[in-house]
This record gives structure tokens, C-alpha cells and sequence, in this order.
């Protein structure tokens, strides 16, 4: 099952409504941080460094609501932190459900089984639980920086899937990750009945304590994407815009769009886009309004953001280009009725990776012997 006509038909119809009233900048997403805790400590997470203070604070439901009903966008994420580990959960998803929000609670579901056993939730197709999982089991767990993580995750996935729940998987790739260990993980997680997945290169955050496994030049990301991508099983569903996995390929340029996935969190609206933290303001209108946009972006010349290609920031532009001209929406269709991405190339390069170091090791830059890796074999990029 993919993505329900109905959730295709309200963005499509919101997106549509917002060019017909000319509005250049709108958002599509609001990435809503309920809470900055988390069960898990990542490396490569740039959430959950804060002092233990901030880390107890939380949103209350009538401010969760207040900053959806402010923003407007149809698609509400809960990412954080861990959302399970708010107290109102229930009631902050109940209540968005009654606004028609289509919503993606975002867990590393160490504890979904557990709430999902209690009766927290109940499926609608307005819920879908976007399970942070970063590969087959020895990656996700070293990439999480936990063991048994990955089996806790497969357990919770395939009961909310058994009990009717919408559920998407949602895979954050660095350097080093394995091409060829990747379509595997694809494999499994169709296997398990999950509804699509998501993929994204991670961001280099500054405060991550993991500096080196972030994929910090472009044609890096692209190369892998076009490996991983191409010569596209067709049980593979992925529950994201066409033309932005076309993106991460290579095969098409976008600039940011900041705006098309605004957050909020205990701190306020943050400025400029969710992985950038450039001040807060009080109210939704101000964020629109008082940031400066044209100092974000690639062609902005911002150091933060030349090689930033993750799905916040691009999957609005390509949802824009979608419904924003001719050749956006043929590209669509197109890539909806042939998603093989045949490429020989992808298909020799792909084989070759098989001989090359991958997985923990290759992450943190050594042999199995402890030695440093050679060049261009999946070599460490130094902290910036
Ligand atoms: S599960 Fe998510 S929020 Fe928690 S530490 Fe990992 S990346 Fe950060
Ligand atoms: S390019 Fe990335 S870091 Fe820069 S504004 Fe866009 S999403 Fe944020």
C-alpha cells in the first residue's frame, strides 16, 4: 500500500490553492519538536546536546496545537528527541487526527510495542509512525550507537503493520554506508509490510559528536544515491516526491526551500529551517516574515549550507516544481510510471563497491586491522 489517495489529493489540492493565491513562500511540512529527550545518544544526532534543564522541558498540547493551527500546513512531523517519551502523545496525535493533519511521528521506536500494547494510539489513515531505522541490523545498531536497537524497531514496526497502522521507515545515510547493504535493508524492510521508506544524506551538525561519517561534498552524496537508486526494484515504494530522490541521484538542481518545513519547539520558531538553529521568534508570521531568506540556501554563498541536500530542505522544492510547471509535473508522472533507473554504470559501480570497505569500520576511517583506510576507498572526511 502506498501513500492513501486522500493525503496525495489534500497536498495536492493545498499546494495548488497556495499558487493560485500567488503565495511564493508556504509551508508544507511543520516539523513540530515536542521535546528534545531522547532514549537514544546518536552520534551523528544534532538534537539532544542540550544541558539537562532544556532536556526536561516539553511543548504542552495547547502549544502543539497553537503552532499547527498557526502554520496551516497539512502534514505535520513530530520528530525531537523521542515523541513517545512525551507525556501527552496520545493527546497531542488525538488531537491533531480531529484537525485532519496528516501526521509523521518520527521513533526510533525502542518504545512503540510497549505504547501500541498499552492502546495509546489507534490506526488512521491521518497516522503513520516514521521509524528511524539507518540500515540492517550491525549498521543500525552501530549508527545509533546502541545494540538490540534494530531488533526493538523491527518488533514494534511489525506490530503496528499487524495492527493496521500506516508505518514508514525513515534512513538517514553517511559516508561509508554500504551501497550494495542498503538494498538489502530495502529488501527487509518491504519484507516487513512497511507502507514506503524515506532516505536522506545525514547533515553535518556542528554539535554531532560523530564528525567524520558526514557526507560533506556533494558528488560523494550523488555517487552513492545513484548506486543505491538506480536499476530500482519495483517492490521498492518510497513514500517521498519523485523528483527529490531524482535530486539526490544527480539528476536534477534545486535550491532550498527553507521555508517549506518550518519548526517549532520549546525554544519557539526557529530560524531559518530545521537543521539550522539562527535564532527564534514568537509567532509563525514573524518567522515568515523577519527571516532573512535570501542569506540561506546554495546560491546564497552560506558556508552552512553548500552541502546541505537533506530532505527538508529540498523535498519542498521539489513538491513545488511538481505543481509549479509543465515539466514538473511530466517528471512526475514519468518517474511514477518508470522508476527503474536503468543505468548500466550505476549497475558496474554498484559491483565494484562489494570489494570496498564498508560498514562501522570504514565509518570510523580504519582496517579491520586498525590501520588507516587508503584513499578513495571510503576514506575519512576530517571535521571541518
Ligand atoms: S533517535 Fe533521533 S533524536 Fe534520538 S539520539 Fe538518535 S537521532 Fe537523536
Ligand atoms: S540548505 Fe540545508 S542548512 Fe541551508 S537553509 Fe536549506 S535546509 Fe537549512
Amino acid at each position: 500500500m502506498g501513500v492513501p489517495l486522500s493525503q496525495m489529493w489534500t497536498v495536492a489540492s493545498y499546494v495548488v490553492g497556495q499558487k493560485l493565491r500567488g503565495n511564493k513562500r508556504y509551508p508544507l511540512v511543520l516539523m513540530l519538536e515536542p521535546l528534545f529527550r531522547c532514549n537514544l545518544a546518536c552520534a551523528g544526532c544534532g538534537k539532544i546536546q542540550y544541558p539537562a534543564h532544556i532536556l526536561k522541558r516539553e511543548l504542552s498540547v495547547d502549544q502543539c496545537l497553537g503552532a499547527v493551527d498557526e502554520c496551516g500546513a497539512p502534514m505535520v512531523s513530530i520528530p525531537g528527541g523521542e515523541p513517545l517519551l512525551h507525556p501527552d502523545i496520545g493527546e497531542i496525535v488525538e488531537k491533531l487526527i480531529q484537525r485532519k493533519k496528516y501526521i509523521y511521528l518520527c521513533t526510533n521506536a525502542i518504545l512503540l510495542k510497549k505504547k501500541l500494547e498499552e492502546g495509546l494510539f489507534k490506526p488512521s489513515k491521518y497516522l503513520t509512525f516514521s521509524v528511524h531505522m539507518d540500515g540492517l541490523e550491525e549498521h543500525h545498531d552501530f549508527a545509533v550507537c546502541r545494540e538490540g536497537t534494530y531488533e526493538k524497531a523491527y518488533k514494534g514496526i511489525k506490530l503496528a503493520v499487524d495492527m493496521g497502522f500506516r508505518v514508514t521507515t525513515n534512513t538517514t545515510l553517511f559516508d561509508g554506508a554500504d551501497p550494495n547493504a542498503v538494498r538489502s535493508f530495502f529488501d527487509e524492510m518491504m519484507d516487513l509490510g512497511v507502507e514506503g521508506m524515506m532516505v536522506s544524506p545525514g547533515y553535518a551538525y556542528p554539535k554531532a559528536p560523530d564528525q567524520k561519517s558526514f557526507l560533506r561534498e556533494r558528488t560523494r552524496t550523488t555517487d552513492l544515491f545513484k548506486m543505491i537508486l538506480s536499476n530500482r526494484k519495483k517492490r521498492w515504494i518510497f513514500n517521498q516526491s519523485p523528483l527529490f530522490l531524482e535530486f539526490l541521484m544527480g539528476k536534477r538542481e534545486y535550491e532550498c526551500t527553507p521555508w517549506g518545513n518550518p519548526t517549532f519547539n520549546i525554544f519557539g520558531w526557529q530560524k531559518p529551517c530545521y537543521l539550522v538553529q539562527d535564532g527564534y521568534v514568537d509567532s509563525f508570521a514573524e518567522l515568515m516574515e523577519q527571516t532573512d531568506w535570501d542569506s540561506w540556501g546554495r546560491a546564497s554563498g552560506n558556508p552552512a549550507c553548500q552541502q546541505c541536500m537533506v530532505h527538508c530542505g529540498y523535498e519542498p522544492s521539489a513538491v513545488d516544481h511538481t505543481f509549479s510547471s509543465v515539466g514538473g509535473l511530466w517528471g512526475t508522472v514519468k518517474a511514477m510510471l518508470s522508476s527503474g533507473y536503468s543505468s548500466p554504470q550505476a549497475a558496474k559501480e554498484l559491483d565494484e563497491a562489494k570489494a570496498k570497505p564498508h560498514g562501522p569500520l570504514a565509518q570510523l576511517g580504519v582496517t579491520i586491522e586498525g590501520k588507516p583506510l587508503e584513499k578513495g576507498a571510503a576514506e575519512p572526511i576530517e571535521a571541518a
